[in-house]
């Protein structure tokens, strides 16, 4: 059905016969090799449903594909047999490309004159390295555009029936990342351990014991709801649950592995009401 929808317009009717256009003389201007062009395209946070039209639209027509191993499977398969897929990695003990021969294959590739996806999971513009990735193609000239894509927070919520903001718990909500940086996590701790607020961290799993540790010492109590959610909206979803104070002990005896997103707010005491059957299948 997803693929009824895809089909391409019917090429513009020229107004002239059948006949008319068969015998008309070949056009003898010459043709100018055709700029190739990228587009950064969210994936989505791993249900292929999720799929935005254009995104899927963009999938079916590209001539090259390079994608993240953040991109829900069964995505690539709306591509064309012929199109060349690329993956670029970024996964833990496979083999990935780094950032610099990423931006250099998507120009390469937009040089040869091939529409080029680069496919990545979530939003492009979510921690995404979508704007690094836009700045190199737009100073060299390179025709591109992004098209939006679920990012994974917004998944999450939706799949785990935790919503982001809700006017009993959370006016605010920030997206941070928890990626370790030199072996620590440098974020405004005092802006994210506000009341009423709900936060998203990306990355985070790594330091999940400090950044539970420094969001109390700014100021949110210990009891403070928070969650752990692994490879939200796929069938391997996995949701552990607890106050901040004793996530971290949870998490790990469940073996959580990465891409988990963890949030923290009392919106997450929303899950058993609103997910009630999944709250129970957890415990
Ligand atoms: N651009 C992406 C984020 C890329 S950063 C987006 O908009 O979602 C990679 C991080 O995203 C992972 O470490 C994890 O924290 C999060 N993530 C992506 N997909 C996820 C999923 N299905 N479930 C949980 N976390 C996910």
């Amino acid at each position: 059905m997803m693929l009824d929808l895809l089909a391409c317009p019917p090429a513009m009717d020229s107004g002239q016969p059948e006949g008319a256009r068969r015998s008309a003389p070949r056009d003898r201007t010459p043709v100018r090799a055709r700029a190739g062009r990228v587009s950064l395209v969210g994936a989505g946070p791993g249900d292929p449903e999720l799929l935005t039209l254009r995104a899927a639209r963009r999938i079916a027509e590209a001539d090259a594909i390079v994608y993240d191993h953040l991109v829900g499977e069964g995505i690539l398969d709306l591509a064309r047999p012929t199109a060349k897929l690329v993956y670029a990695g970024k996964e833990a003990g496979r083999h990935a490309l780094p950032q610099g021969q990423i931006n250099q294959l998507l120009i390469e590739l937009a040089h040869q004159g091939l529409d080029v996806v680069r496919l990545k999971g979530g939003d492009p513009f979510v921690f995404g390295r979508g704007g690094e990735e836009m700045q190199q193609l737009v100073a060299q000239g390179i025709e591109c555009d992004v098209v939006p894509g679920v990012t994974s927070a917004a998944g999450m919520a939706a799949a785990t029936g935790i919503p982001l903001t809700h006017r009993d718990h959370a006016q605010t909500v920030s997206f941070a990342t928890g990626h370790l940086k030199d072996g620590t996590v440098d974020l405004d701790w005092a802006s994210l351990a506000r009341p009423n607020h709900t936060v998203v961290i990306y990355m985070g799993l790594g330091a999940l014991e400090i950044i539970c540790r420094e969001l109390v010492a700014h100021g949110l109590p210990a009891e403070t709801p928070a969650a752990v959610v692994h490879a939200a909206t796929t069938p391997a979803q996995h949701i552990v649950t607890g106050p901040l104070g004793v996530l971290p002990g949870r998490v790990r005896e469940a073996g959580l592995k990465s891409p988990s997103l963890i949030v923290v707010g009392t919106v997450v005491d929303l899950h058993a009401v609103l997910m009630p059957q999944g709250a129970a299948a957890e415990r």
